[in-house]
């Protein structure tokens, strides 16, 4: 069974204790890492804080080069990193893939960005330039459902801007994770990058230790709170990417047949553990009965299975707690009499397998509607005003993302326009780049990650007036 240590200064690095890490297909322990204990954390902030003035004074091409020999190194291990991805998090072994290649594809797009310089000669005598320099030690938190793809985002734009970092991966999901912060030593100086892993107490620490300047979190509004409350004693700078509770809209001219496979994977990728996944599916009622029957007809061609077999496309969801919290709605849902078109409760384990479960037409205030089930059940619900319907998409403390399905574009736009969340999708879902904005609203998060809002949350202005010159 495969160990993999921490990254401390460049050092692998081991703990008194370890955590064990669970394979959700078999339940069986599938590698082990260190428990960091807090004198630990300690020395990977003090790591990073002595690596932090060389990387900062670095010239920026010679810091687009390390990433593009970061997107490199992942690419020449692609493989090892995707057995482990797959044996820790669950998922099919082609979507593995598609998430490290992806990964390598973001951080050597990352590599090739520029910060902005703005110059002002607006005051007479005066040339004003503010340029963006770094903030020191980033701490990144990465959640369990895209381990390597979410830690990348943090990775690429905190290091081309001159940070250095600490990442917490989940206890859940480290393995390639700690095995790529190994792999990447060779490409970066020493105190640089610093990986560590841990249980409970290790977010917490990070996220008020007086070491860190900077919190790039992914994970749960419940832990977003928390992680703010505790930035505050030395005002850290936070980006917080949290929960979603996305409405898809489906407006009566949608071509069923065209969007009926697309509409099932904006719900069900990744089992459903996706932020932006569609989590509650509005359809118009003069379709309502034909998207459902769609619905049903793909989730019932689909397997849910181990990820390693190839006739799976769904694997188990990624933990038990998360598996009871999804059965858990499942179960609320039948105890309420509302109607199951297909899927309902799981069976008992080994393994995490939750069957696709389509809930038709629950009351809004259902909690399978209102909740984010972070797992393969969704509700369908019926609608016949389209001012009704953007009103009970937006009645949502979540601001995540949304999208509208019409044959129409320019309708799907206006309704796109109307609904209070930070990326909307139309006649697609969960596409993101590295060249757009990713931002919660409301309680979805604080920030932005990717385009150039997210490159510059790992920077602050720095102006320098000068006289000008004669
Ligand atoms: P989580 O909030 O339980 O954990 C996320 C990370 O925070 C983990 O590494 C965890 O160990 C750490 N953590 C736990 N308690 C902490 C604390 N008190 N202080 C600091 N760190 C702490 O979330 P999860 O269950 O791993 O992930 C699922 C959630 O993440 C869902 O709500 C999902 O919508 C959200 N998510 C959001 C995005 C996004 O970009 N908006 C992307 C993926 C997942």
């Amino acid at each position: 069974m495969p160990h993999f240590d921490m990254i401390i200064d460049g050092r692998a690095t081991s703990s008194p204790a370890c955590i064990e890490v669970i394979d959700p297909a078999t339940e069986a322990i599938v590698g082990t890492v260190p428990d960091c204990t807090r004198e630990q954390l300690d020395e990977s902030v003090a790591a990073a804080r002595a690596a932090y003035p060389a990387w900062r004074a670095r010239p920026h091409a010679e810091r687009q080069d390390a990433l593009r020999k970061i997107a490199a190194t992942i690419m020449a291990h692609k493989d090892e990193l995707q057995q482990l991805l797959t044996a820790e998090q669950g998922k099919p072994l082609a979507a593995a893939m598609a998430e490290i290649e992806a990964a390598a594809w973001w951080i050597g797009t990352v590599a090739e960005s520029e910060l902005p310089v703005h110059t002002s000669t607006a005051m007479p005598g005066q040339v004003s330039v503010t340029t963006r320099v770094p903030l020191g030690v980033v701490g990144a938190i990465v959640p369990w459902n895209f381990p390597v793809l979410l830690a990348v985002w943090k990775i690429g734009p905190a290091l081309l801007t001159g940070n250095t970092m600490v990442l917490k991966p989940s206890p859940n999901t480290p393995l390639a994770t700690l095995r790529l912060g190994a792999l990447l030593q060779e490409v970066l100086p020493p105190g640089v990058l610093n990986m560590v892993s841990g249980g409970d107490a290790l977010g917490p620490w990070m996220s008020a230790h007086p070491g860190i300047d900077k919190i790039s979190f992914t994970g749960s509004t419940a832990t977003g709170r928390k992680v703010m409350e505790s930035a505050a004693g030395n005002l850290k700078r936070l980006t917080l990417e949290l929960g979603g509770n996305d409405a898809a809209i489906v407006l009566p001219d949608v071509d069923v047949d065209a969007v009926a496979e697309k509409l099932f994977w904006a719900a069900f990728a990744n089992s459903g553990q996706v932020c932006v996944a569609a989590k509650r599916l509005y359809v118009h009622d003069d379709v309502y009965d034909e998207v459902l029957a769609a619905l049903k007809s793909v989730a019932e061609r689909m397997t849910v299975g181990d990820g390693r077999d190839a006739a799976t496309a769904l694997g188990p969801v990624q933990n038990r707690a998360q598996f009871e919290r999804v059965r858990d709605l499942i179960r609320d849902a039948e105890a309420n009499g509302y109607r199951l078109a297909t899927g309902g409760e799981p069976a008992n384990g080994p393994g995490f397998f939750v069957p696709v479960t389509l809930v038709d037409n629950p009351p809004e205030d259902s909690r399978v509607v209102q909740e984010e089930a972070f797992g393969p059940v969704l509700p369908i619900l019926r609608y016949s005003d389209i001012d009704d319907v953007i009103a009970r998409a937006n009645a949502c403390e979540y601001g995540l993302g949304g999208s509208v399905w019409s044959s129409d574009l320019d309708k799907a736009a206006e309704v796109a326009a109307r609904l209070e969340t930070g990326t909307v999708w139309i006649n697609s879902a969960q596409g993101i780049t590295p060249f757009a904005a990713f931002a919660g609203h409301k309680q979805s998060g604080i920030g932005a990650e990717n385009g150039t809002e997210g490159l510059l949350e790992f920077t602050v202005p720095q102006t320098i007036y000068r006289p000008e010159a004669a």
